[in-house]
């Protein structure tokens, strides 16, 4: 029994690859070779010297110990804030830029919502000389302008999505398109574990760097490789899929993931999937997703941009399924709250996103002794328009 995707790309009842004909061979030449590539002593090299030397990893796992006190437990932050570009999503971007190399690409597209996986694929482009090319709904251009300039002044190329609601699904539609038209020069680079196998294990796997160092690093701090549980938000799930990697097979880890409530689970504006979602096909993989009785995807809604995903990558629609992971949703405002007690108690202004992992401890209590350790998935500073409003700053 394991949590880990199978070689068809099966987590459970979960996964697998479901794209058109055309698509077949982009995505077959990638799942062919995927783990090879990732083997090679020459990538491995290069990967882990990037992390290093451009990401800056290893990132620390700090005790929060105003934080502890309060809820009276022992919480540990793993600071995937302090990454390059502000959050994890870096950790995929190398690595991917990486196969795209390897495979002969000369070409990289992406599709990104709230433009922080764009930005993160902008920049590796930049830092390898490849062109970026960047779908992205003509609504979340404009909600997002400061990511648009970032990408902008990165060298990479803007395609506004402009059918449908215009936003992070329209924008994976037209990525998808191009892709197929563009078979042989052009990788694709989802952002999370989300699309089809190979998509949500490799990108699992490139974030499995994140429980690789909390092994490490909990050693040396209390004498254990494991805590008592790994707690992190859930958009896609690739944060979460870094923090959990190593611990899946490992039951005496607990796991929480923890989804955006939005404005209430049952308010028609929320991103509750496990709580709302029903098995469906979404981007190439079978999963849970928030859709109307006849199958149309609905309009997920949170506060932050990256939670704001109608489905979950299928690794954690098993956990879901099988119990091994422990859901709990978050609404907006316990959200931002957790994020200016973050600000206030350890002077780390937390990305939304990370902000909804943080606000579990106000009702989930763990013992005093026990070892919990939060995935801080990125940080605030792209977030302070959104806290000024709230907070009338
Ligand atoms: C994109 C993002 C997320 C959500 O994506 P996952 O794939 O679920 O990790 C969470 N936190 C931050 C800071 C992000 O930028």
């Amino acid at each position: 029994m394991t949590y880990q995707a199978d070689e068809k790309g099966y987590y459970g009842d979960f996964g697998r690859a479901f794209i058109p004909e055309m698509l077949y061979p982009n995505v077959e030449k990638l799942r062919s070779k995927y783990l090879e590539i990732m083997k090679e002593a020459s990538f491995r090299k290069e990967f882990d010297q990037l992390l290093k030397d451009y990401v800056g990893r290893p990132t620390p796992l700090y005790l929060a110990e105003r934080l502890s006190e309060k809820y009276k437990t022992k919480i540990y932050l793993k600071r995937e804030d302090l990454c390059h570009t502000g959050a994890h999503k870096i950790n995929n971007t190398i690595g991917q830029i990486l196969v795209a190399k390897r495979l002969g690409k000369n070409r990289v597209i992406a599709e990104t919502g709230a433009g922080q996986h764009g930005v993160a694929t902008a920049t590796v482009c930049a830092l390898m000389g490849i062109e970026c090319v960047v779908y992205m709904g003509e609504v979340d251009i404009a909600r997002q302008a400061p990511n648009v300039a970032r990408m902008k002044l990165l060298g990479a190329t803007v395609i506004p999505a402009k059918s449908g609601s215009k936003t992070l699904k329209d924008a994976t539609n037209e990525a998808i398109r191009d892709w197929i038209n563009n078979p042989v020069n052009t990788h694709y680079i989802i952002g999370s574990v989300v699309g089809p196998h190979p998509y949500p294990d490799m990108v699992a796997r490139f974030q499995s760097v994140i429980s690789e160092e909390v092994k490490t690093q909990l050693k040396e701090k209390e004498g254990r490789e494991n805590p008592d549980y790994v707690v992190a938000c859930v958009g896609g799930g690739s944060n979460a899929a870094g923090i959990y990697f190593h611990y899946l097979d490992n039951p005496e880890v607990g796991i929480i993931a923890v989804e955006a409530a939005g404005k209430g689970i049952f308010t028609g504006e929320s991103a509750a999937t496990s709580a709302l979602g029903k098995e469906g096909i979404i981007h190439g993989s079978k999963t849970l997703l928030m859709q109307t009785a006849d199958g149309q995807i609905t309009e997920p809604y949170s506060i932050s941009a990256g939670l704001d995903y109608p489905g979950i990558g299928p690794m954690h629609a098993n956990l879901f399924r099988t119990g091994r992971a422990e859901f709990i949703s978050v609404t907006d405002d316990a959200a931002m709250k957790a994020g200016q007690e973050l600000a206030r108690l350890e002077g780390i202004i937390p990305a939304i996103e990370s902000a909804h992992a943080l606000a579990i401890f106000k009702d989930r209590k763990f013992k005093e002794d026990e070892v919990v350790v939060v995935n801080l998935s990125g940080r605030g500073d792209k977030d302070l328009s959104t806290y000024i409003d709230y907070f009338n700053l």
